[in-house]
């Protein structure tokens, strides 16, 4: 099923986004959590695409295995790094034949040890042009999602120009954008109003990372220039040493923000899950206790 369907249907939709996995141990620990979160019930699960295509059988393989077994609707990350116009359509042409019908297209980040995205000869420059080429190729096959920026992405030179680069994507086919993770609500509301006085329609599903590790979120803001607000920041480094305190509040504050955005009329969570099932499964169950896991 279309991703855009279900977004019609069914308000608001629970997701999960999982890595595909290095080594045979971090493989056993991805099925554990599938295995664990698949009954939750999610709207959609999607797996990315490593820097480079670096990831890319393993990708096709877990997504299709996901459509084909779990029941779950899939979603398959697919980046333009390294890659050309056919190669791209290889990749897709096996994602159509094994039934997945939702990706989520992007430019994707430079390979490890480059320091800016790098075009291809023969392939995309923008996350845009390979959604137009998606749905100039896959028409009525496939649905397409796309990347979005709250606090504007980090190579953008201010949100106005960020914003008028998402519009691309929407004009050449994207039809619901799941947004970059983010620690405060302001940002996203502030973003979502400003994209709808901008004549933004589509869904904007907000990306929800809750912390699990101070260093690995440290980490992960700074490279993509995503803020911490103070007292979570300083919180987290009070308790640094101490991992179930780090995770008790990497839960509760994610539960925070869950249900403000719930509550503000979001259309649903994208759960960041670092391919981990515990913290997601603690913040999705205090959303039901909220009352907020169903809305008519
Ligand atoms: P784009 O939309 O192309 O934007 C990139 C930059 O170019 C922005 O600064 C934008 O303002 C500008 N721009 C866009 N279009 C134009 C244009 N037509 N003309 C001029 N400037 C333009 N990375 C991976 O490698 N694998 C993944 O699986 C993956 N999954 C992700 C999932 C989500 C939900 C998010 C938010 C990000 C994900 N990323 C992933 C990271 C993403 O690849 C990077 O953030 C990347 O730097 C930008 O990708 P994009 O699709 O947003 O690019």
């Amino acid at each position: 099923m279309f991703i855009s369907d279900i977004l019609a249907q069914k308000r608001p939709v629970f997701s999960f986004e999982f890595f595909p996995p290095k080594t045979d141990e971090a493989a056993k620990l991805l099925e554990k959590t599938i295995a664990e979160l698949g009954p939750l019930g999610p709207s959609f699960i999607s797996v990315t695409y490593g820097a480079g295509g670096t990831t890319r059988e393993k990708t096709i393989d877990i997504v299709s295995r996901i459509k084909r077994e779990t029941g779950v609707e899939a979603m398959a990350h697919l980046t333009c790094v390294g890659a050309t116009r056919d190669d791209l359509k290889q990749v897709l042409d096996r994602l159509v034949a094994s039934g997945v019908e939702n990706v989520l297209a992007l430019r994707g980040d430079p390979p490890k040890g480059e320091q800016a995205f790098q075009h291809t000869e023969g392939g995309f420059r923008y996350a845009n042009e390979l959604a137009g080429f998606i749905r100039e190729q896959y028409p009525g096959k496939l649905c397409i999602g796309g990347a979005c920026y709250p606090e504007k992405h980090v190579e953008s030179v201010n949100p106005a120009v960020d914003l008028a680069n998402l519009k691309r994507k929407l004009q050449d086919g994207a039809e619901f954008v799941v947004s970059q993770l983010f620690f405060d609500n302001r940002r996203y509301f502030d973003f979502v109003e400003y994209a709808r006085d901008n004549g933004v329609t589509v869904p904007i599903i907000p990306g929800i990372m809750p912390i699990t590790n101070a260093n690995q979120a440290e980490k992960m803001t700074s490279m993509c220039g995503v803020s911490l607000p103070y007292r979570l920041a300083a919180e987290l480094d009070a308790r640094r040493s101490e991992p179930s305190a780090i995770l008790e509040i990497g839960i509760a504050h994610a539960t925070a923000q869950c249900i403000e955005l719930l509550r503000a009329g979001a259309p649903g969570i994208h759960f960041y899950t670092l391919n981990r099932s515990n913290a997601t499964q603690q913040v999705l169950a205090a959303i039901h206790a909220a009352g907020l896991s169903a809305v008519a």
